[in-house]
């Protein structure tokens, strides 16, 4: 028999090796395993076994890594899709479906051994003195991991084994099971009564559970075309859900109840939820649920804060099937739950799910497709979905779910706009709190309740500019300003990182001007204002800068729950999930500040982030009020934020899309290429411009009409085939990141895996200078 391997090292190419008889019995697809490639030993995955191999001279497999299939055959066609769909390497994207902590040689089982004191019988031996000293360890310890002992008694591993020898000390070996975990106490909880709302959601999705369905024939019958034959497939909209839940309207029971009837049924269930989101608490309530009872399985956590023991564990409980329950950030959608019966993407509209780096997939779109590929009921959940699965029910792709109130008869937070051009006092330039809601905070200190402050960007001024001479301080590797931190003194680039200390007098040498003046508010302001504002207040600060350590955030959110802290600001971090019965207060400081990025979505995104961060107010008996401040009060991701009205928001933001082609109307491929010399970089965009054209024209149109429009440069080849739409090259919205220059090409195409099939082909016949990389991105969730 044979093996084919596809390699970790990216040569878009798979390898026959011969399986020696004696590991006959352990390689199956899936298997990882060692094998000779030139004068290395290299690690791969088994792709297929076969009978006989077209290639002569076959060198055997060196090794099988762990006692079981590693990769199962759906994860591993599911890796072939990805590669396929994201324009990437097989070998790249099979690499992604397993944590490096179990694709890696060393992280097998971590079986310990433990050394333990036997009873002396008779006459006690007369030792050395390393070894009495050992063993008075061991005596005095009873149990001792051999590692342990080896560092404490400061000895060696032989010396051990001298006293095993003696008869004094038993050495076992025994896995010891890592548990992230094992500190929590966890009280189980039984299911909550749902609300009408909640129970209508429940029922169509059991009920398409329940039902029999030959939802993919193809995966059936020819599981080897199934890769490509996928990218075809369109999700049947009785399996696949948009749960859209108002804040506060009982999402997560929604997800409870619809797990223990996937486990009712003999089936898992994967559990996405945005890194930030994956607190503690969150992991809580799914671990209570399910730790007792006749449901009760292991839940196994899959996320990036976990040691790369603790990952392999938690990976192998589901593998092995102990853990039928996986939570975790956008990886864990890999996880080998078999059968998997549910898969549940929470926050669905989160940019997390991206992933920024090779292969570039969007685990929400994973998620759909793994869905189809098992047979797996998805459920994609979110205050604020996003547009695309918006208009993915309205096409009847996804089916609408809905949950218009908050549960325990909360009523929605009540929003007023601030105009913050009428608070623009005569040249002092905006203040950071409008009258209003100074007052509104004064009030909450009064009554002892809690206010939660938002703006999204760290730092004390965004910005330090000389008015004299117009010198602004920018970083020297990118193409954006110094931000200024006052705690350190120190100018730092939020891109990459640089700092700088801070000038005295303006640094052109023409200049000098001393009345250098910083400009831009960040959370450090903000904070410092705050605290001369209300002297008495107890303020806390919640952005990078503070949250540090892995503890930190935990910290300060029991500080805030438990009533210590008075008022809190932050950033992003504070912008979802959290569930304060005291917060009756949210002042949002600048709405508008993400309006106005050079991307499609910065109007859904402010959406987006208003909505969700005014559904922190108001969660406890007090009915919640939230403060928008704005200069743009007019805006429609404004307006219609402060009504609570998505369907409104929704329609308008499509119409506005669908006329410039933007996804959900198209699909967008976006080639980067960056590097050093930005002359360099501009030509090969222009020669892959003209490589783009040359070959999607001559593959899918005969007679293209090119024509310019609005946007720039765009060739548009009529609604053919691919409706493709090229637009550039351009430098990108950051033109220069970490000294490296980047050009865009944008590609939109209503097809997009037959447009990264053909992308595929063109990149891998392409030259572009050694100094120039290209980056392929498809459905890019930043533009930047
Ligand atoms: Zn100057
Ligand atoms: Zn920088």
């Amino acid at each position: 028999m044979i093996a084919r391997v596809s390699l970790e090292i990216a040569l878009r190419k798979e390898f026959d090796y011969s399986i020696p008889a004696e590991l006959a019995s352990l390689v199956d697809v899936g298997s990882r395993v060692q094998v000779p490639f030139g004068p290395r030993k290299i690690l791969g995955v088994v792709t297929a076994v076969a009978e006989e191999s077209g290639q002569a001279k076959l060198k055997p497999i060196l090794k099988v890594i762990g006692g079981q299939t590693l990769v199962t055959p759906k994860v591993l066609q599911l890796a072939r899709w990805i590669a396929d769909y994201y324009c990437c390497a097989p070998e790249t994207a099979l690499k992604s479906v397993l944590p490096e902590a179990v694709r890696k040689e060393d992280a097998g089982w971590r079986e310990r051994l433990f050394v333990r004191p036997l009873p002396v019988s008779g006459e006690f031996p007369k030792l050395p003195k390393r070894q009495q000293e050992v063993w008075n360890l061991v005596e005095e310890r009873r149990e001792i991991s051999l590692a342990e002992l080896v560092e404490l008694a400061k000895t060696t591993a032989a010396t051990v084994r001298k006293l095993e020898d003696h008869g004094l000390v038993e050495i076992t070996s025994e896995i010891s099971e890592r548990d992230p975990y094992a500190r929590e106490i966890i009280l189980a909880t039984q299911p909550l009564v749902v609300n009408p709302a909640q129970a209508a959601a429940l029922e169509k999705i059991t009920s398409a559970m329940d039902a029999k369905n030959d939802a993919c024939p193809v995966m059936r019958e020819k599981p080897e075309a199934a890769a490509s034959a996928a990218s075809r497939l369109t999700p049947h909209a009785s399996r696949t859900f948009l749960l859209h839940g108002v804040t506060g309207s009982g999402k997560t029971e929604v997800y409870l109840q619809a797990i223990a009837h996937a486990l009712e049924h003999g089936k898992g269930a994967i559990v996405l939820v945005p890194e930030i989101s994956l607190t503690p608490q969150t992991v809580e309530r799914f671990k209570a649920r399910f730790s007792s009872g006749k449901l009760q399985t292991l839940v196994a956590v899959l996320h990036s804060h976990l040691s790369a023991g603790e990952r392999h564990d938690e990976w192998h409980k589901i593998r092995q099937g102990r853990a039928r329950i996986v939570i975790g950030a956008r990886s864990a959608i890999f996880a080998p739950v078999e059968p998997l019966g549910l898969i549940i993407v929470d926050e669905e509209h989160e940019h997390t799910y991206k992933q920024e780096e090779a292969p570039r997939y969007h685990a929400r779109d994973v998620a759909i497709m793994r869905g189809q590929m098992e047979n797996a009921v998805v459920v994609l959940g979110s205050a604020t979905p996003s547009l695309e699965s918006y208009a993915n029910c309205k096409k009847g792709k996804f089916t609408l779910l809905d949950l218009p109130e908050r549960v325990d008869d909360q009523k929605m937070p009540h929003v007023r706009i601030v105009d913050m051009r009428q608070s623009v006092r005569d040249g002092k330039g905006p203040p950071i709190f409008s009258p209003q809601l100074k007052e509104a905070i004064t009030q909450r200190l009064e009554r002892k309740e809690q206010t939660i402050l938002f703006l999204n960007r760290r730092g004390y001024s965004t910005s330090l500019q000389c008015p004299k001479c117009g010198y602004v301080a920018e970083c020297p590797n990118c193409s954006v300003s110094l931000t200024y931190h006052r705690a350190e003194q120190k100018l730092a680039c939020h891109i990459c990182g640089h700092t700088e200390i801070v000038p005295s007098v303006c640094p052109e040498p023409k200049c000098k001007n001393p009345a250098i003046r910083f400009a831009g508010t960040g959370t450090q302001k903000v904070e410092d204002i705050l605290g001369k504002l209300f002297p008495h207040a107890r303020i806390q600060r919640m952005d990078a800068d503070v949250m540090k350590r892995k503890d930190d955030y935990r910290r300060v959110l029991g500080d805030f729950r438990t009533g210590k802290i008075d008022i809190l600001i932050g950033t992003q971090m504070i912008a979802k999930g959290l569930h304060f019965p005291n917060v009756t207060l949210v002042g949002i400081i600048y709405a508008d500040m993400a309006l106005h990025q050079p991307d499609f979505r910065a109007g859904e995104r402010t959406f987006q982030l208003l909505t969700q961060v005014a559904g922190r107010a108001g969660r406890g008996d007090v009915e919640g009020e939230v403060f928008v401040q704005a200069f743009t009060p007019f805006h429609p991701a404004i307006q219609y934020a402060r009504r609570h009205d998505f369907v409104g928001f929704y329609e308008q933001e499509l119409a506005f899309r669908e006329q410039l082609k933007y996804p959900p109307f198209s699909r967008v491929a976006l080639l980067t290429l960056k590097g050093r010399n930005e002359e360099k970089v501009k030509f090969a965009a222009e020669h892959l411009k003209r490589e783009l054209e040359k070959k999607l024209i001559e593959r899918q149109v005969q007679s293209p009409k090119p024509k310019d429009l609005a946007d720039g440069t765009t060739l548009d080849l009529g609604h053919r085939i691919l409706d493709l739409i090229i637009a550039g090259p351009a430098p990108a919205p950051l033109l220069r990141a970490e000294n490296f220059y980047r050009y865009q090409i944008m590609l939109r195409t209503r097809a997009m895996s037959a447009l990264s099939r053909e992308l595929a082909q063109i990149i891998q016949s392409l030259t572009l200078p050694e100094d120039v990389s290209l980056v392929v991105d498809i459905d890019p969730v930043s533009l930047s």
